[in-house]
């Protein structure tokens, strides 16, 4: 089968014909892979940032596909049945996934990392770890089901407890994530601030459903204080992490809490603690998506009242696509395709 794959030393992804995975053993299936989303960790990744990595690997976590066959002990899953996944494995076994917490599962092993990924014709998976995809939603939409959309639902509703009618900065909100976040949002109900670096993406980020758009880093707190009449915001969906994060804490009103998903820069930030004992804000991260909120991801992809933001690029791209990730050329999320 075709794959993308990095090497050690490689500075690129080389296209390769590698034997398939399979057969599925107990508890697993075997996913022909019709979609692979590209994330900003896959760049990471390939600059050696993931400590955790393996080399070679064949790269890629988001995936959405067809099960083409199924290992002993697989309950509600059968050959034909389309499926989205996790963006990791998980063990099934240790406290945190017993307690339906599987991004923290202690023996969680990345996709396209620690273990093979999914850009490639095939994948081989846990059938714990994905989810029976409704009828009529696209491959490309359901492929981020879990790593962008399921995380974003577990990171504003989860981590950062959300409430309809409250006010949200979405920081990065040009990019694939960001762009989400605006989106998953508005659905909850939410008074949307969004801020992109780049003004080529305003009137995008703007059609995703954000009430304002604020254009560049530059005074971006002074800038949410100023259209939330003075008092800041409630929540924070730290997209971009230690370039934004100063401004993000200061953004908040009191009471506010930040969820990090993201640090582009891999730095470390400040944290004033008069905010979070004085004003009562408090930071949390988010890691990766649950079950139940990839679940969720996939309901409202079916209702139709999420509609992502995708661009579709063959497998053989995948060194195109992540350049334009690393310029941030891409608005929304960019998908591999077979
Ligand atoms: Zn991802």
């Amino acid at each position: 089968m075709k794959a993308a794959i990095i090497e050690e030393g490689q500075p690129h992804p080389l296209l390769k014909e590698v034997k398939e995975p399979g057969p599925p053993g107990r508890g697993e299936v075997l996913v022909r892979v019709e979609a692979a989303g590209v994330c900003y960790r896959d760049l990471l990744n390939l600059r050696g940032l993931m400590p955790r990595a393996k080399r070679p690997v064949i790269m890629g976590h988001e995936f959405a596909g067809v099960v083409v066959e199924v290992g002993e002990d697989v309950e509600g899953l059968a050959t034909g049945e389309r499926v989205a996944g996790l963006p990791y494995s998980t063990c099934g076994e240790c406290r945190y996934c017993l307690e339906g917490r599987v991004n923290l599962c202690r023996n969680r092993r990345q996709l396209g990392e620690e273990r093979s990924g999914s850009w490639a014709e095939y994948i081989l998976v846990n059938a714990r770890d994905v989810v029976k995809m409704p009828r009529h939603v696209d491959a490309s939409d359901a492929s981020i089901a879990g790593c962008v959309l399921g995380m974003l639902i577990h990171a504003l509703r989860d981590r950062a407890r959300v409430r309809p009618g409250e006010k949200v900065l979405v920081t990065g909100a040009g990019g694939g994530v960001g762009i989400h976040a605006v989106m998953v949002s508005k659905l909850l109900g939410c008074i949307v601030i969004a801020s992109t670096s780049k003004v080529s993406k305003s009137e995008d980020v703007r059609l995703a459903g954000a009430d304002y758009v604020l254009v560049g880093a530059d005074m971006l707190s002074t800038k949410v204080k100023e259209v939330t009449g003075g008092e800041g915001v409630d929540v924070v969906v730290e997209c971009v992490g230690e370039p934004t994060f100063d401004h993000s804490l200061r953004s908040t009103a009191w009471g506010g809490r930040v969820v990090v998903i993201g640090n582009v820069s891999v730095g470390e930030a400040r944290v004033p603690l008069g905010f979070i004992i004085l004003r009562e804000n408090a930071v949390v991260g988010a890691l990766g998506s649950t079950i139940n909120s990839l679940r969720e991801a996939l309901l409202l992809l079916e209702s139709g009242r999420l509609k992502p933001r995708v661009t579709k690029i063959p497998l053989e791209k995948s060194s195109e696509a992540l350049e334009i990730i690393e310029r941030r050329g891409n608005v929304g999320k960019l998908i591999l395709v077979f």
